[in-house]
């Protein structure tokens, strides 16, 4: 009997456990064992249910473009109840100079696909509106190395659309800077199409009339489950081994020896063939120490931000006077604190009864890592503060929820590709130690799922009971917020 142990009990280490537990069904020989240091699984996917409105504390829903998560929902029975986000009334703002303004219809991320919006919209001054008429003519062009995000947007859109589109968006999704992150790792797409047509307004025209017509209409962007994010946990739970499960067990070390691997958690140790560590990488960085000070390195590289969710539920006079649509970002250069809000009763809208108004904002990341060490009045009088500012509320709310979530956004910073390379050619010199999480290859829920199923394919290889895995490919960022 071969032993695998899951260190981690996020939706990465879930996936692999749920990867296991079918291996196991069909056959193969093994067991695993999940440590959890929390008292609870699920990580980050957390949902509450309060006056009849469902909060999400974490995520709130997936991309539905990319397939793992509808997969996973689909495998563990739940495909009855998936829902999508309420697309008809999708309509996201930018605060420009204290005012909401609309993004305008067809653009893509910051690329616009649609003259007329684009020319009558004022989220844009006549300059940055030029540009993109230019931007039009780009000739190809092959980066000789990675870039930010902010460089290669500005080289084709100008400082503004980095301030008001590009920086705001990656704000929503990372936590991050545009400054910061990698193109080549955040933007993959971007950076294939401006070295094959220059222009990436042309590029993505193309591509969509590329796409077959969908024979059930166009899907929805967003992606989510009736009961909410940890309905996913919940039953994905149901299907595990329960005794395979320890929670309140945080592992301290993992010493590589002869074969196998001994996982210290509290005063038990136990020895194992496999070890699949999906928990953050700065925590992988410290547990990976014994077997390689240089793949710990790497792993310590990989920067995360913190983020707050502050969920805050009105009355039906406030739903009422709130603006239609998804919500907005906040630029950096508008000095607040609030990166962005949703208006959750618009993105899904059962998830407040209808006399209800639920706001959901976000606070931190890299732009003010700090307001964690605030007590938590103080960041709902911030929050209150700059929603008045910004939409003019000033009832107080029913009640709020607040969520911290200390260092679980990772940043994907240039170089970040070389640095999975560099990664990969270390571990290949440590058969049975695997990765999976949210900073390596997507920091959305489905990439993590993935990454989950791939830490499984390359365990069972390197204890004899699969074919090797095929390293995962595709690298992108998760759904864009709100
Ligand atoms: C506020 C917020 C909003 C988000 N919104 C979205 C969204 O809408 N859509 C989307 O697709 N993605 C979203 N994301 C990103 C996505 O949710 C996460 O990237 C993903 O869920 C991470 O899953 P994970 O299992 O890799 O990590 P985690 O959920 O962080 O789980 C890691 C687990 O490891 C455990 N652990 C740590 N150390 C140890 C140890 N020593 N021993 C044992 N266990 C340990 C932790 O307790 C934790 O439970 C959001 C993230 C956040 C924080």
């Amino acid at each position: 009997m071969k032993r695998i142990a899951i260190i981690g009990g996020g939706i990465s280490g879930l996936a692999a456990a749920l990867a296991l537990e079918k291996s196991r069904k069909d056959g193969a020989p093994l067991e695993y064992v999940l440590y959890e240091s929390s008292p609870r699984l699920g990580g980050v996917l957390v949902t509450e249910h309060v006056d009849g409105c469902l909060i999400e504390a974490g995520p709130d829903s997936f991309l539905t473009e990319k397939p793992w998560a509808t997969d996973l929902c689909r495998e563990i029975g739940l495909e009855n109840q998936l829902i999508g986000s309420n697309d008809p009334d999708r309509k996201t703002y930018i605060l420009v100079k204290g005012k909401l303004v609309e993004i305008p219809d067809g653009l893509l991320f910051m690329v616009p696909t649609k003259i007329l919006p684009t020319v009558f919209s004022p989220l844009f001054s006549t300059r940055t509106k030029l540009r993109m008429a230019q931007e039009w003519f780009h000739p190809p062009h092959r980066a000789n190395g990675d870039e930010s995000v902010a460089s290669m947007v500005e080289r084709h859109y100008g400082a503004e659309m980095v301030d008001r589109l590009a920086d705001p968006l990656l704000s929503g999704v990372y936590g991050g800077e545009a400054s910061q992150l990698s193109v080549r790792a955040v933007l993959p797409r971007f950076a294939e199409m401006e070295a094959k047509s220059g222009s990436l307004g042309r590029a993505m025209l193309a591509a969509r009339r590329k796409m077959p017509p969908s024979a059930n209409g166009p899907r929805p962007l967003f992606t989510s489950l009736k009961d909410g994010m940890q309905q996913m946990i919940d039953v994905l739970l149901s299907r595990l081994t329960s005794s395979a499960l320890r929670t309140n067990a945080p592992v301290q070390s993992l010493q590589p020896q002869d074969g196998s691997w001994l996982v210290s958690a509290g005063y038990a140790s136990d020895e194992f063939d496999a070890v699949i560590v999906a928990t953050p990488a700065h925590i992988a960085s410290r547990l990976v120490q014994m077997s390689s000070s240089p793949l710990a390195a790497e792993l310590r590289g990989i920067d995360y931000t913190s983020s707050i969710t502050i969920n805050l539920a009105y009355d039906q006079r406030v739903r009422s006077a709130l603006p239609p649509g998804f919500g907005f970002l906040v630029p950096r250069s508008e000095g607040r604190r609030m990166l962005a809000a949703t208006f959750v009763h618009n993105k899904f809208p059962h998830r407040a009864p209808p006399d209800r108004a639920l706001l959901r904002c976000f606070i931190g990341g890299a732009r003010s890592e700090d307001v964690l060490q605030l007590p938590d009045e103080q960041i709902l009088h911030i929050v209150q503060l700059e929603l008045r500012q910004i939409i003019g509320l000033t009832a107080d709310p029913l009640f709020t929820r607040l969520y911290r979530w200390k260092s679980a956004m990772a940043q994907y910073g240039v170089g970040h590709l070389e640095r999975l390379q560099r990664i990969d050619n270390l571990l290949s010199q440590i058969p049975g130690l695997a990765l999976a999480g949210n900073g390596y290859r997507g920091i959305g829920v489905p990439d993590c799922i993935r990454s989950g199923g791939v830490a499984v394919a390359k365990a069972l290889a390197a204890i004899g009971l699969a074919e090797a895995a095929s390293p995962a490919s595709a690298l992108s960022g998760s759904k864009l917020l709100p």
